[in-house]
C-alpha cells in the first residue's frame, strides 16, 4: 500500500517501526521506601500485633488530619467500606449512582439487596448529572452515590442540595480521590462520607485496603463495629458486619505512603497536562473537564475518541496503539446499564446517552509517577500520527492500494 503521505510516518498496523520497541506496564504503583514501611511495622510484628493494633489507628488519625474531618475508619477495601456504609446508614429501596463507574459501586448496592438506579453523567466532567439523578428519585429512593470519576470532583454541592431537599443519604465513592480537592476542600468532607480504595492502582496504597472518611461520630462508630462482624464490643452486634478489617502491615505501607502523596499527585497532575497540551491539536479527541478551583488526582487520564471527526474508532484506535506497545484500558465500559448483572435493573427505565456516547468511546492512557516525559510524548505522538495518518488516507482517493 502506498503511503497516503509523505510527512506521516507510518503508523505500525500501516507497516510503519512501532512507537515503542517494548510494551511497557500500564500501571506501575511507585511504592515508599521499603525501609520506612519495615522500621515502622518491625515492633508490631516482633510483639505479635499484626491485627486490630496501633498503626491502624495511626494510620486513621493521619488520614483524617489530612482529609480534615472529624474520622477515618480504615477497612479492607472501598468496596467492604461501601457495603458497610449502605448497611450502617440503614439505607433501603432504591440507590442511585453513575453507571459509569467501575462496577465495585453497584455490587456495594447490590450485596445489600438495594435497588440499583442508574443516572447518566455530565458530557464534560463525565461525574454523575446531578439533574438527571433527581428525575429518577421516587418513593423508594434513599440514596445516592456519586463516584469522582479518575479523581475529579463530583458537582458536590449540587448533589448535596437534592440530598437535602428529598431527605436522602448521600455517599461518595472515592475510590480514585485521594488527593484531590473540590475548590479549596479535600474530598473526604462531603455527604454523610466518602469511601477511599486503598488498593495498589490508585494513588495511596495499602496493598489493599480503604477508607471511610465523616464527621458523623455515630455513623463512624457504627462502621468500627461493621467491620468487626458488627460487634459493638458486647458482643450482640446491632447490624450484620464483617470482618472488613484492615491489616496493620498494610496500615504501616498506607502511612508511608502518605508521605509521598503530594508528589504523585503532582506527578500525575504533571503528566496529565502534557497529554493534554500534545493532544489538544488533534482531531475528534476530547478531554475530561476539571473545574479551574478544582484538584483532580489524575487517578487515571482518559481521552473520548468521536469516530466522525478522528476517522478511527475507540476501539481501532486502542488495538493500534497496542501496535506500537502502547497498552491503555477502555475505563469504564461497557457502563454498568449494559453489564448481565445490571442491564435488568436498567430495562424500562429512561436511556442514559451521555453514559453510552463517553462509555463508548473513553480510552485512559498510561499515567504513573515513574512514566518518564519521554514516554508521555512518545504515547500522544503515537495518537498524533495515528489520526493524522487516517485523515491524510482519508483525503487521497480510497481507490488505491
Ligand atoms: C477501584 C475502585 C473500587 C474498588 O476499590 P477496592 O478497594 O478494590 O474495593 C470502587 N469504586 C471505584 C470507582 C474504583 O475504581
Amino acid at each position: 500500500m502506498a503511503s497516503p503521505s509523505t510527512t506521516v510516518p507510518r503508523p505500525t498496523i500501516h507497516g510503519g517501526a512501532p512507537a515503542f520497541s517494548e510494551r511497557f506496564r500500564f500501571i506501575k504503583p511507585t511504592l515508599p521506601d521499603f525501609q520506612s514501611v519495615i522500621s515502622a511495622y518491625q515492633g508490631f510484628y516482633a510483639a505479635g500485633m499484626i491485627t486490630n493494633g496501633s498503626l491502624v489507628q495511626r494510620l486513621e488519625s493521619a488520614a483524617a488530619e489530612r482529609l480534615g474531618v472529624n474520622d477515618c475508619v480504615a477497612v479492607s477495601s472501598c468496596t467492604s467500606g461501601l457495603m458497610l456504609l449502605l448497611r450502617a446508614l440503614r439505607v433501603t429501596g432504591e440507590v442511585i449512582l453513575p453507571s459509569f463507574t467501575f462496577f465495585a459501586t453497584g455490587h456495594a448496592v447490590n450485596w445489600n439487596g438495594l435497588t440499583p438506579v442508574f443516572a447518566d453523567c455530565d458530557p464534560d466532567t463525565w461525574t454523575i448529572d446531578p439533574d438527571d439523578v433527581e428525575t429518577r428519585i421516587t418513593e423508594r429512593t434513599t440514596a445516592i452515590i456519586a463516584v469522582h470519576m479518575y479523581g475529579n470532583p463530583c458537582a458536590v454541592e449540587a448533589l448535596q442540595a437534592i440530598a437535602t431537599r428529598h431527605k436522602l443519604k448521600l455517599i461518595f465513592d472515592s475510590a480514585h480521590a485521594f488527593g484531590s480537592r473540590r475548590g479549596g476542600r479535600p474530598i473526604g468532607q462531603f455527604g454523610d462520607a466518602e469511601a477511599f480504595s486503598l488498593s495498589p492502582t490508585k494513588l495511596l496504597v495499602a496493598g489493599e485496603g480503604g477508607l471511610v472518611s465523616t464527621n458523623d461520630a455515630t455513623l463512624a462508630n457504627s462502621l468500627r463495629a461493621g467491620r468487626n462482624y458488627g460487634d459493638p464490643g458486647s458482643y450482640d452486634p446491632d447490624l450484620i458486619g464483617l470482618n472488613a478489617r484492615m491489616p496493620e502491615f498494610n496500615a504501616a505501607l498506607a502511612l508511608a505512603g502518605l508521605a509521598i502523596l503530594d508528589a504523585k499527585l503532582a506527578r500525575h497532575n504533571a503528566i496529565a497536562t502534557r497529554y493534554t497540551e500534545l493532544l489538544s491539536s488533534v482531531r475528534g479527541l476530547r478531554f475530561q473537564k476539571v473545574a479551574p478551583a478544582d484538584l483532580c488526582s489524575y487517578k487515571d487520564y482518559s481521552v473520548c475518541v468521536d469516530p466522525g471527526a478522528a476517522g478511527i474508532t475507540r476501539d481501532e484506535l486502542a488495538s493500534a496503539l497496542l501496535a506500537e506497545n502502547i497498552e491503555t484500558k477502555k475505563y469504564f465500559y461497557p457502563p454498568m446499564h449494559l453489564q448481565k448483572l445490571y442491564r435488568g435493573y436498567h430495562a424500562g427505565r429512561p436511556a442514559l446517552p451521555v453514559t453510552d456516547s463517553v462509555s463508548g468511546s473513553v480510552l485512559s492512557l498510561p499515567i504513573y509517577e515513574s512514566l518518564s516525559d519521554e514516554t508521555v510524548e512518545g504515547v500522544a505522538r503515537a495518537i498524533q500520527r495515528l489520526i493524522l495518518y487516517q485523515a491524510a488516507s482519508d483525503n487521497h482517493s480510497p481507490t488505491h492500494s
